[in-house]
């Protein structure tokens, strides 16, 4: 279960997933808290600053229509009923919602406050020292609130100047927990959201990962069932177009690939040990019949010499079978060095000309004159070649011809081996090839089948074509076309 695809690509996607959902929360988060503080402070510098100017200007009227600057004295006085009503006025204003403002003198002693400003921070040590040399700062500063719990307030405070010195400094502030409070709710939902999100999408990915991969437990139930005995069996291809398909396909063309060559191995087998049973039958029959009563000497050399007959053609055949399986193992080596193929005809030719006519047959060379020497094994082609000339001799009847040609062909060359013979009918033509073929009209004549496997085997391994074209009744002719070759 653990080891399964299915399992392993969930846990990469759910893992991807709360990577890519936990970094997404975080900057979110950030970007969120970075812009409602920003906001908060911008909101009470706009309210500090604004009550500053507008002190300001009252002190600079009174100064001009009095002749002097109005003191904070008491708390009935004019200085503390403007600036009261100046913090009052903006009370309702939903922009400054919750901001607490102070006036208070040089020393922070308070002057007027809003209405709730009662449980505002005092301004710290440090701001008060730089509000009196003329600038202006923030704080974060922790006091009771009204429930008397400790709360965090973010604070503003800017100095009040009158001829270049603070004469009164204005603070705004505001607690932080509502903010604190939407940044938490946040929190608490991304974190109990990204674990939901990753799990049901976790279970949503192992479901549809089970969907895609169902035909596959299919494929794996069908390949279990095959062995050498059932390669007949095919997987199901399941109806899409992808991956999985493509390789149940391919899986299926590939144990046809297997039954066909299993099949061939079954059936060369069976040929072998058929085409090996007749002369063993003869050979034994003959040796039991030999030994029922004494002989006179002639009869034992007549039976001996049958027998060396029969053994011959075992020997024969055996031999056969074994360049062919050598050539399947590609055991056998090709000693390759440049060949004149016009060389290798001629030699043929001389070799068959005995056998030609004692049947009467006409053994003829058209060699096309400067023929390329060409890469190969010419132990091999002359074997190759011979099995061919061998048939088409073997095949052709008294007063026959038989035409070795070479020619150049583009960059290659080309070697035919034509007969007036009795030809080979259409419906054997594909088969000449094959491992123990013999035309029906062949049974008679001797052989086992395998000479134009093994010139096969052999052509095929130095990269040359040959084909047959026949008539029946009229001859034959195989061409062998030797593809062009850098000689060097
Ligand atoms: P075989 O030992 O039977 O000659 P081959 O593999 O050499 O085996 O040939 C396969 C079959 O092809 C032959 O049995 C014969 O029927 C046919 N054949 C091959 N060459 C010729 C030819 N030149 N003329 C007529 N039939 C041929």
């Amino acid at each position: 279960m653990f080891k399964s695809v299915r399992f392993k690509l969930t846990v990469w996607y759910a893992l991807t997933l709360s990577v890519t959902l936990s970094l997404f929360s975080v900057l979110v988060y950030n970007n969120l808290q970075k812009t409602l503080y920003e906001n908060m402070d911008r909101l009470l510098e706009f309210r500090a600053e604004g009550l500053a100017d507008a002190v300001e200007a009252y002190l600079e009227t009174e100064e001009i229509e009095t002749g002097r600057v109005p003191k904070a004295s008491s708390k009935s006085g004019t200085f503390f009923k403007v600036t009261q009503s100046l913090l009052n006025g903006d009370v309702y204003d939903p922009k400054f919602a919750a901001i607490e403002v102070k006036i208070t003198d040089a020393g922070g002693i308070i002057l007027a406050s809003s209405p709730g400003a009662a449980n505002a921070p005092e301004i710290p040590e440090g701001t008060l020292n730089e509000a009196v040399r003329g600038e202006a700062a923030y704080d974060t500063i922790k006091a009771p609130d009204s429930q008397d719990k400790e709360s965090v307030y973010r604070s503003y405070t800017t100095p009040v100047l009158k001829d270049g010195e603070t004469v009164y400094l204005i603070q705004a502030s505001r607690p932080l927990y509502q903010t604190e409070f939407a940044l938490n709710n946040l929190r608490t939902m991304m974190a109990v959201l990204v674990p939901l999100i990753v799990l049901f999408t976790g279970a949503a990915g192992m479901i549809f990962a089970r969907v895609a991969l169902k035909p596959v437990h299919g494929m794996i139930k069908t390949i279990r069932q095959i062995s050498a005995e059932n390669l007949s069996l095919r997987i199901p291809a399941p109806d899409t177009r992808d991956e999985i398909r493509d390789l149940a396909s391919m899986f299926n063309d590939m144990l046809s690939r297997l039954e066909g060559s299993f099949l061939s191995q079954k059936r060369f087998i069976q040929d072998a040990s058929h085409e090996l049973k007749t002369p063993l039958t003869i050979l034994k029959g003959e040796l039991e019949v030999a030994l029922k009563k004494a002989r006179s000497e002639p009869e034992y050399t007549s039976i001996l010499q049958s027998n060396l007959e029969e053994t011959n053609k075992i020997s024969r055949l055996v031999e056969n079978l074994l360049t062919l399986a050598k050539f399947d193992n590609r055991e056998i080596p090709l000693d390759i060095s440049p060949v004149n193929l016009n060389q290798v005809l001629e030699s043929l030719a001389s070799d068959m000309v005995q056998v030609a006519e004692k049947k009467r047959i006409k053994l003829a060379l058209k060699l096309a004159p400067g023929l390329p020497e060409i890469k190969a094994d010419a132990g091999q082609l002359r074997r190759a070649f011979l099995n061919i000339l061998d048939n088409a001799v073997k095949y052709s009847d008294e007063g026959g011809t038989v035409i070795m040609s070479s020619a150049i062909a583009g960059a290659g060359v080309l070697v035919m081996f034509s007969d007036t013979g009795r030809g080979i009918a259409p419906k054997d033509l594909p088969h000449v090839f094959e491992r123990f073929y013999r035309a029906d009209s062949s049974r008679s004549t001797e052989g086992f089948g395998l000479g134009l496997a093994i010139t096969k085997s052999i052509l095929d391994a130095h990269g040359a074509a040959i084909i047959v074209k026949s008539e029946p009744l009229k001859g034959s002719s195989f061409s062998v076309s030797f593809p062009g070759q850098d000689i060097g």
